[in-house]
């Protein structure tokens, strides 16, 4: 087992002399590679996450792994950084036109994110990455990836047009990683999945990654794994534990005044605010404009170029408050968001705490704020009975202004 300069143990801290099984394995325990753990060490981690306690030492080997975790856990780097090991370790160039490694995520924000990781993690090796997702320009992709690259970053639909294209093939992939494999099936990309992974040899690593295991996601994962490890991390119950949950009661015509209110009052720090619909967000964005509380929206209908560009100045603190819906809210991942506010709640109980979660990334606390209509009260009993616990009920913002000046 490797010790590196950049663990947290080598200092003169009592830590140093104490048992070993009293220290907490540090990212040196795992077998990775020293420019990878001064990546990681440089990103600021000093302890692995409990996916990636459990999962790196077994990718590094070339084990398929099913990985039952949602963002927040540190399951990108549980995947990105065992990969990066086996690519140097391995060291080989990409062919023309060929990847050695295909990452499939549901959304182009994930996309993003994954590739940026990839990025950060890899900064000290000579990796080349892509990201494939549709809304932008076919040519710069098709050149980028004519040229052989190591990491493919994809969505599905647009890394179907490039196989059909011949821009791209995958009969010399190494590794397949499918993230968010639940969400790949509500968006309805189970068939671009199967032609996709026809497409790969058959002699390959997978690691699957899902938050969820409906019926067709697991069926997939036993035809797609072979002997696989597992891990399962952060049940639903944890995360929504780590959140402080306040629920108002207000009739729907009274929600924009009560989120005004909420915002103006209660969630002074960076606040996302989740809608049902896309024109519901606008309309909400809108609204808080007129009342003179700059926000910013997210969702399908916005443009790529209109959603970094909401999501850069929500990351930069410009404006603190961004509208989301469900789908597009599935890759944000910006640190420091203090309040999740349910203008609506969600239909689907597991949603609500993917939302909330959205607070308490990597390990951190915060306060989600919801909403309910008396026609919701239904979806508000499903929530209750899938975290187990009542969510405390508020009269007014007013009084959540108090509870949170009190917290
Ligand atoms: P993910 O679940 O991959 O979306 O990661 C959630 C967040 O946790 C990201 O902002 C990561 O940068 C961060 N993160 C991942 N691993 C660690 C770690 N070991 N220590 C601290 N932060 C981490």
């Amino acid at each position: 087992m490797q010790r590196n300069e950049y663990s947290v143990n080598n200092t003169n801290s009592p830590a140093q002399i104490a048992p070993v099984a009293t220290i907490a394995p540090g990212f040196d325990t795992l077998g990775l590679s020293t420019p990878i753990l001064k990546a990681v060490a440089d990103e600021g981690y000093t302890t692995p996450t409990p996916i990636q306690l459990q999962s790196i030492p077994h990718v590094i080997t070339g084990r398929d792994l099913l990985g039952i975790a949602q963002t927040g856990t540190g399951k990108t780097a549980a995947f990105a950084l065992p990969i990066l090991h086996r690519l140097m370790a391995n060291q080989q160039r990409a062919g023309k036109g060929h990847c050695r490694v295909l990452v499939l995520s549901p959304t182009r924000e994930l996309s993003g994110q994954i590739a940026d990781s990839f990025r950060a993690y890899g900064r000290e090796l000579p990796v080349r990455g892509a990201i494939v997702y549709g809304g932008v320009s076919f040519g710069p992709q098709a050149r980028q990836l004519q040229s052989g690259v190591d990491v493919v970053v994809a969505t599905p639909g647009r890394l179907l047009d490039h196989l059909g294209q011949g821009t791209l093939r995958l009969d010399r992939t190494e590794i397949f990683v499918l993230d968010e494999a639940d969400q790949m099936l509500d968006l309805g990309f189970m068939r671009d999945i199967r032609k996709i992974i026809a497409l790969l040899p058959a002699q390959r690593q997978n690691l699957f990654f899902s938050a969820t295991m409906p019926r067709e996601i697991g069926a997939l994962a036993d035809e797609l794994l072979k002997d696989p490890v597992r891990v399962a991390v952060t049940p639903v119950a944890t995360t929504a534990s780590r959140v402080e949950q306040k629920i108002v009661f207000c009739e729907a015509a009274k929600k924009r005044q009560v989120l005004v209110d909420l915002l103006r009052n209660v969630a002074t720090e960076r606040t996302l605010v989740f809608a049902r619909t896309k024109r519901g967000a606008d309309r909400i964005v809108e609204h808080l404009e007129r009342a003179g509380l700059p926000a910013g929206a997210i969702h399908g209908n916005k443009s790529q170029s209109q959603r970094e560009r909401a999501l850069g100045a929500f990351r930069a603190g410009s404006c603190r408050v961004l509208v989301a819906t469900d789908i597009a809210a599935r890759g944000i991942d910006v640190d420091a968001v203090g309040h999740v506010i349910n203008f609506d709640l969600p239909n689907v109980a597991e949603s609500y705490v993917h939302r909330i979660g959205r607070t308490a990334r990597a390990g951190a606390t915060g306060t989600a704020i919801s909403l309910c209509a008396p026609e919701e009260r239904g979806m508000l009993r499903d929530i209750e009975r899938l975290i187990r616990k009542q969510i405390p009920r508020l009269d007014a913002p007013a009084e959540a202004a108090g509870a949170r000046k009190a917290a």
